[in-house]
């Protein structure tokens, strides 16, 4: 569903990717670790369009980002959700008129439909209707990421970018959106491409790990695969599942 060959990446004279090769596929759930500063979210946001590439190939849904015109980059915002970093709701929004914003603005459909389809996604996500027109800044943190993957989801997304699902949540909350997470997988098909720092929900999501050193990707597979690899950055961060 995403291929990357050869991208190069770069602010001004910063380099952050060079030669880095990527491919996501279609039902999987890809996970993007490495350190701070290693160009994760911007390897996210060159899959979404949100970047140019300096160098090299980025295909999403089969077409090639070179040719990346309005038109595509309405495509990619059609077919795809994203969970940014902190949730990211719009504070003067209520949670209704959060999660219809993608549809009134990508989507030609009357106030009822709208009204429907996002009880429809509280609903999915286990948020009680009452709770439909509060504002953010009234809802409890584990309220919010579920808000927010209700506002992901509004598209009927194929793929879904998840930057940190779990940050900030205290380790029930966690499992619990993790469990969710797996939920609307199975019921939706979806392609999930994460970054996250916590190996909890690394391993209680992933099917493959993909990890960013040395402005590429050095090492790609399963746990059991990469988790073994002798970069200093894998062993620190696998630390407390390497045997
Ligand atoms: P973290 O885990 O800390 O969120 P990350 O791996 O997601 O880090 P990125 O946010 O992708 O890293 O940033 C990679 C590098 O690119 C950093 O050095 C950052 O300062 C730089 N960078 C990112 N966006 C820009 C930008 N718009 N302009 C200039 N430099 C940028």
């Amino acid at each position: 569903i995403i291929e990357i060959h050869g991208l190069d990446t770069r602010f001004g004279r910063h380099v952050v990717h060079q030669d880095l090769n990527l491919s996501v596929k279609k039902g999987e759930i890809l996970t993007l670790v490495g350190g701070s500063g290693s160009g994760k979210t911007t390897l996210l946001r060159q899959m979404l369009g949100l970047e140019q590439p300096a160098k090299g190939e980025v295909r999403i849904f089969g077409r090639s980002r070179y040719n990346c015109n309005f038109a595509l980059l309405r495509n990619i915002r059609n077919r795809t959700g994203v969970l940014f970093q902190q949730g990211a709701l719009f504070s003067a929004l209520t949670v209704f008129d959060n999660i219809a914003l993608p549809l009134r603005e990508l989507r030609t459909l009357n106030e009822q439909i709208i009204h429907d389809l996002v009880m429809i996604k509280l609903n999915m996500v286990a948020i009680e209707p009452e709770h439909a027109y509060k504002m953010p800044a009234n809802l409890s943190g584990g309220m919010i990421k579920r808000v927010s993957l209700a506002r992901a989801l509004a598209l009927d997304p194929e793929l879904l970018f998840l930057d940190e699902p779990t940050a900030g949540l205290d380790p029930e909350l966690s499992e619990s959106f993790v469990r969710l997470i797996l939920n609307m997988r199975k019921e939706l098909d979806l392609t999930i491409v994460m970054v996250t720092h916590d190996v909890d929900t690394l391993v209680s999501l992933s099917d493959r790990i993909a990890v960013l050193a040395d402005k590429k990707v050095i090492a790609t597979g399963t746990l059991d695969q990469v988790c073994t690899h002798p970069h200093p950055f894998v062993e620190s961060f696998f630390k407390s599942i390497r045997k």
